[in-house]
């Protein structure tokens, strides 16, 4: 098996397995004062602390989710006051926070930026839209269709020195432990991560609230995280996301492999005919992310040929896939042509040269076949 669908799920590394077998032991409620209950509290804040290192947070800074999905619809609670509010995120944001926006957008006035085709942010637009009433500005780190990365530090000093007040949200699900993050350095109040793209498992996030920053919860009944986000901890995941974010090692050590992978994926675009790079270009991207057209090859049937040899990759995102028809990608500019085809080969950093090797050497091979089939009728 090949897989090259690391940005919809990573598989859980030895660390986090084994970290989260020792809630077998320290099963105890976190919140029960007795021994049992205190050595599973304990266990719970050298996670959160470990966690609050990887962003420069502090460890009370950290409220344990079920997910980046909910830690990104937490940001509703800073609509908390009856007075209307403005914010701001961007067309390329993952669905968990375009929804949550959509929902603000009932009460409050949202303004909503265009990125350009390569997936940035006009900066100076978003400096012009701040203003007095702007509560929230959010944006994605690292895309998770096309791995483009926002200038955070640039981003963060643009929104203070229009408004000291606007809070600055980083959606960093696809870029936590991959990309250097200093939540002070880029002035970010509020971040959210996941532990199922970094090898921990699934149904376990946080989000980072700087201290000051007052959140309104969207759970109630129970005084766990300070009732921002109650409800008994979730011991294993917790466990197991913090063992998995030292596991990954320092940010950004794996990125000279990841790239070297990366550029060979990216170098199809001058040896298959009607090949595209969708998003970044160069080296100003993420190295965990490509995502390519070949155009004429609809997404899924090139999906489904992989899968047919165990080559796992995506077409869209996995979290948009099941009932919508994949994004396609028109907010780079795209056509409908290329955007149906679309395909999303994202790594983890045990992905090796002879993996990529493999799949570009199929693909080379599968192209001019399927686009053969497809235009004898004998597929789709
Ligand atoms: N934000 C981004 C950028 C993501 O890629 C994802 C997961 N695909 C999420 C948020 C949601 O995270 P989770 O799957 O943990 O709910």
């Amino acid at each position: 098996m090949i897989y090259l669908d690391n940005a919809a799920t990573t598989k859980p590394c030895e660390q986090a397995v084994s970290a989260a077998l020792r809630c077998v032991e320290f099963f105890g409620n976190p919140s029960s004062p007795h021994g049992l209950g205190l050595s599973a509290e304990r266990l719970i804040e050298q996670a959160r602390a470990d966690l609050a290192q990887v962003i420069k947070a502090k460890p009370d800074e950290i409220f344990f989710t079920s997910g980046g999905t909910e830690a990104n619809n937490m940001l509703m609670g800073v609509a908390r006051t009856s007075r209307k509010l403005h914010f701001i995120t961007t067309v390329s944001e993952h669905p968990s926070v375009a929804a949550a926006f959509s929902s603000l957008s009932q009460e409050h006035r949202v303004d909503i930026l265009d990125v350009d085709n390569q997936g940035a942010i006009d900066l100076e637009k978003l400096a012009a839209l701040i203003g007095p009433e702007t509560a929230l500005v959010s944006v994605i780190h690292s895309n998770n269709e096309t791995g483009a990365l926002a200038d955070i530090y640039e981003i963060g000093r643009i929104i203070k020195s229009k408004n000291p007040n606007t809070l600055f949200h980083l959606d960093a699900v696809a870029s936590f432990c991959k990309h250097r993050i200093d939540v002070n350095k880029a002035k970010i109040d509020l971040l959210t991560a996941s532990a199922h793209k970094i090898h921990g498992f699934k149904g376990v996030g946080l989000l980072y609230v700087r201290t000051g920053v007052k959140l309104s919860p969207r759970t109630i009944g129970g005084s766990q995280q300070k009732a921002i986000r109650p409800g008994t901890e979730n011991i294993s995941g917790i466990l197991a996301f913090a063992a998995a974010a030292i596991a990954m090692g320092e940010a950004e050590s794996h990125h000279d492999r990841l790239w070297a992978i990366k550029e060979r994926f990216m170098d199809l675009t001058k040896t298959i005919p009607d090949c595209y790079l969708n998003g970044p270009e160069g080296r100003t991207g993420s190295p965990y992310i490509v995502n390519l057209s070949f155009v004429g090859v609809p997404s899924e049937v090139l999906l489904n040929a992989l899968s047919a040899e165990e080559i796992y990759i995506s077409a869209g995102s996995a979290c948009s896939s099941k009932g919508k028809k994949p994004p396609s990608l028109s907010y780079l500019g795209i056509d409908e042509k290329r955007g149906r085809s679309a395909v999303r080969f994202s790594f983890n950093r045990m992905t090796t040269e002879e993996e990529a090797d493999i799949c570009i050497k199929r693909l080379k091979e599968l192209i001019p076949e399927l686009r053969g089939q497809i235009y004898q009728g004998r597929v789709y």
